[in-house]
């Protein structure tokens, strides 16, 4: 059997501990006998970030932006701990903050469904894919301890050196106060990758902000992202047979927990860290949940939601097996390789994306799994499959 060609590179961002295992694992087995796999490869794992002085992540970045897709594996984002480990000069940035603030992406996350994973909330039949402001908000606040009585105001100085001002309270006795702040510029990007997202995957696309009490700066978002949409979407979504819903908050919440799911629920930054983790963790497992970055310009990078897995790598180093799930990863590939084949119109690679996806839901389906889908499956007869025999029965599956 002739090797699928790939006309133009795929970004590879290698990245540390278990996850790197399977990342190799993946290629080894699922992809290069079938693919004549044409990446251009950066080594994001900390050793290689370290030696770079994290230049390595900055270049995949701007790799990024020249070949539009990329596909990541998880990376360690240092702490105090990771320094003396690695023996670290810098405690450099978490790698998906940086190659997020180049691209001035969003990141959408989306379980994958499979058959003997049920989600806890019965009438979700479809995925639900999370978008999240990653911007602003009470995540970059200004925050102030008021302890007795006072004024306290919002100041905006113009570049004139005119002055605007809203009192904020006036404290009898002692409270708190807090500053936030967004940019349009970033809600604008917001929307758009949301909108492109929609477009992409043929889903409708939810938007809820608290725009009936915070009428300035929720109504902003409310606003901006009508505005682009009537200018710049609306005929396409029509086109596409799609709507941009928009409703409050606490509105959106009571129809997502009654709905089916197979929309794109676009949510600020503080609700898109909160509800994304109450939609993986009904959905079953953070690892069966992909991410992917969607740029306005339309980059993309595919990637694994979840992190290194420390704890089964350091039970892999002592020898000691593993049964790590790799369908999160897999399935980071399989969305960077169709994405490609999209724009470079190569059937044969979105078709094999496609075959390989497959492949792995009905080899868990057929009662092969690791260890994490085995203790909460509804399927009898379950194998739990170590990393590397899972992988392997999945290309039996691929090849059959
Ligand atoms: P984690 O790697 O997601 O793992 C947390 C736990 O979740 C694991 O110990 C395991 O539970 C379970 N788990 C996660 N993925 C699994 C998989 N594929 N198969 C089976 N079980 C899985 O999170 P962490 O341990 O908090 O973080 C480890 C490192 O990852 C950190 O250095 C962090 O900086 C990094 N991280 C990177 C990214 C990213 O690159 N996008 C995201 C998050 C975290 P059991 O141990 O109970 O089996
Ligand atoms: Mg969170």
């Amino acid at each position: 059997m002739d090797k699928i060609k790939m006309t133009t590179p795929l970004v590879e961002m290698d990245g540390d501990e278990m996850t790197r295992i399977l990342w190799q694992m993946i290629k080894d087995e699922l992809l290069t006998p079938f693919i004549e796999l044409n990446t251009e490869y950066y080594d994001l794992g900390l050793e290689h970030r370290n030696e770079t002085n994290d230049q390595v992540t900055v270049d995949s970045a701007n790799a990024t932006k020249k070949y539009g897709v990329a596909v990541k594996c998880a990376t360690i984002t240092p702490n105090a701990a990771r320094m003396t480990e690695y023996d670290l000069k810098e405690m450099w940035k978490s790698p998906n903050g940086t190659i997020r603030a180049m691209l001035d992406g969003t990141v959408f996350r989306t379980p994958i469904i499979v058959k003997g994973i049920e989600p806890c909330v019965k009438n979700w039949k479809k995925p639900i894919t999370i978008a999240r402001h990653a911007y602003g908000d009470v995540y970059k606040n200004t925050e102030m301890v008021i302890p007795g009585p006072g004024k306290v105001e919002l100041v905006y100085t113009a570049e004139d050196g005119t002055e605007t001002r809203e009192v904020v309270h006036n404290y009898t006795k002692a409270g708190i106060a807090q500053g936030m702040h967004n940019i349009d510029d970033s809600i604008e990007s917001f929307a758009r990758s949301c909108f492109n997202y929609a477009l992409d995957l043929k889903q409708d696309l939810w938007f809820a902000t608290k725009d009936t009490i915070s009428k300035k700066y929720d109504h902003t978002f409310k606003d901006i992202f009508q505005e682009i949409f009537d200018k710049e979407y609306a005929d396409r979504f029509k086109e596409a047979g799609i709507t941009y819903f928009y409703t409050l908050i606490d509105d959106a919440v009571a129809r997502v927990m009654k709905a089916e799911g197979g929309f794109i629920w676009a949510c600020k930054n503080y609700d898109g860290d909160v509800m994304s983790d109450m939609v993986s963790s009904a959905f079953g497992s953070l690892a069966m949940m992909t991410s992917v970055l969607v740029s306005p310009q339309g980059y993309y990078e595919y990637e694994a939601a979840h992190g290194t897995v420390q704890r089964h790598y350091y039970k892999h180093l002592k020898g000691e097996e593993t049964s790590t799930n790799s369908v999160a990863t897999i399935f980071a590939w399989t969305g960077a390789l169709r994405k490609r084949g999209e724009l470079d119109g190569n059937q044969e690679l979105m078709d094999f994306a496609d075959r390989l996806e497959k492949a792995t839901l009905s080899t868990i389906e057929s009662g092969k799994m690791t260890k994490d889908l085995a203790l909460i499956t509804s399927l009898e007869n379950v194998t739990v499959l170590n990393s590397q025999d899972f992988i392997k029965e999945i290309r039996k599956t691929l090849e059959n």
